[in-house]
């Protein structure tokens, strides 16, 4: 038989043969990267504008990031925590200073850093703020996405991802994403946090109304319950700032950081918080093999490094402010609504028109890479390292699709 399949064909044929179908990825294979743009198999480049679900915010091989970790994987890369290692101290104290914070807790992937974020509420709340055992709750949003563990996705409202994986983790009250009210309502003597996305990525970058991040701060201080802010996506300079906390004026009283604290080449989570919150976890509460480990916190460390300047959070605001005008452009041609903060968009195309995932794929033949969510969305999260230029091109490609 005379073989007429791509490069491409034979391994998306290989990989659905062999893999577990919990991804419908678009049928593209990469094989190299660089900065902003991907190579697949058969030599055609794509401008990446899904950059890692932003795992990937300083670019596909950042020079920086590759050089601290070649470095560190000559050293040494695992020691388990049962040993200090010199990468530890340096690497946390930078990233508490970032945050505002006083002590880190690192973990390796944002699922884990969220059950982390919920044991340390939780034990908060029986040690110091005096809840009954076994009875603590927290309150977290309609639309959420925290992860994929059995208790995360207790307390998640996407059918696709709880159905078929009860019995449920009790202890958790949901209520709509934006209404402060029915926050104030749902807390009662034993909430012990509130466990929020200053910005719902995957629900489509949702931004919540103005002033309802501030006011739900408020609340969680006069009630003494912790305000848990859930930054694995939006955190690290995507929005144009360090935290999205920051562009409402809002400190929360943990950050969940996950995603870009790895630089997009090992997974790398992490808890940021106050001594007094943190004190409550002692030897032997918690733990991972591989968190904390020298070549996440060398890292980890670079990462920290790259955004101590505050060139990438400018970089972020200015080039969003030129994707927004771009996007806002299309909108009457095939785009109904665009919602975006600094390098991340959310657009709502036309359901009339065609479906989000076929708007990815059309977008895909033309060299652009983007996912959909939630039916007719794209979601648009470019490296911060892309080119104006290249938003330009990326925008007419969009248009060209939509019309
Ligand atoms: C991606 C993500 C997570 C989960 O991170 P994983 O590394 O995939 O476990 C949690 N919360 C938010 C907001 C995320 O975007």
């Amino acid at each position: 038989m005379i073989e007429t399949q791509t490069l491409s064909q034979q391994q998306i044929q290989l990989a659905e043969q062999v893999t577990a179908h919990n991804y419908h990825p678009l049928p593209v294979v990469i094989e190299s990267a660089e900065g902003a743009w991907v190579t697949d198999v058969d030599g055609r480049r794509y401008l990446d504008c899904l950059a890692g679900y932003s795992a990937l915010n300083f670019g596909h091989g950042h020079p920086v990031l590759v050089a601290a970790a070649r470095e560190q994987i000559e050293r040494v890369t695992l020691t388990s925590r049962a040993f200090h290692t010199d990468k530890l101290g340096p690497f946390c104290r930078d990233l508490a200073a970032l945050a505002g914070m006083e002590v880190v807790l690192p973990m390796n992937t944002g699922a884990e850093a969220v059950e982390t974020a919920i044991k340390v509420s939780r034990k908060w709340g029986y040690d110091v703020k005096g809840v009954a055992a076994d009875q603590a709750n927290i309150i977290v949003f309609d639309g959420n996405f925290h992860g994929r563990t059995t208790t995360i996705v207790s307390f998640s409202t996407d059918p696709v991802a709880r159905d078929g994986f009860g019995p449920f983790t009790p202890g958790f009250r949901i209520v709509p994403y934006g209404d402060v009210a029915a926050v104030e309502a749902a807390i009662d003597a034993n909430t012990v946090a509130v466990l929020i996305e200053p910005i719902q990525g995957e629900a489509g970058v949702l931004i919540p109304p103005a002033g309802f991040l501030k006011a739900v701060r408020d609340v969680c201080t006069r009630e003494n319950v912790l305000f848990v802010a859930d930054e694995i996506q939006s955190g690290l300079g995507r929005t144009g700032s360090t935290f999205a906390c920051e562009l409402e004026g809002v400190v929360p009283d943990m950050y969940i950081l996950g995603k870009a604290l790895g630089g997009g080449i090992v997974p790398v989570s992490a808890l940021v918080s106050s001594r007094a919150i943190m004190g409550v976890i002692r030897p032997g509460n918690h733990g991972s093999t591989f968190g904390g480990n020298p070549l996440a916190c060398a890292i980890g460390h670079a990462v920290v490094a790259l955004l101590e300047t505050g060139e990438y959070q400018a970089r972020a605001a200015a080039l969003g402010e030129h994707l927004r005008k771009n996007l806002e452009a299309l909108i009457g041609h095939g785009v109904v609504a665009v919602r975006s903060r600094g390098l991340w968009a959310g657009v709502d195309v036309d359901p009339n028109l065609m479906t989000g995932r076929e708007v990815c794929e059309r977008l895909m033949a033309r060299g652009v890479l983007v996912k959909d969510t939630h039916g007719s969305t794209i979601r648009l999260a470019p490296p911060i390292v892309v080119e104006e230029s290249d938003l330009d091109w990326m925008t007419e490609q969009l248009k060209a699709v939509l019309v």
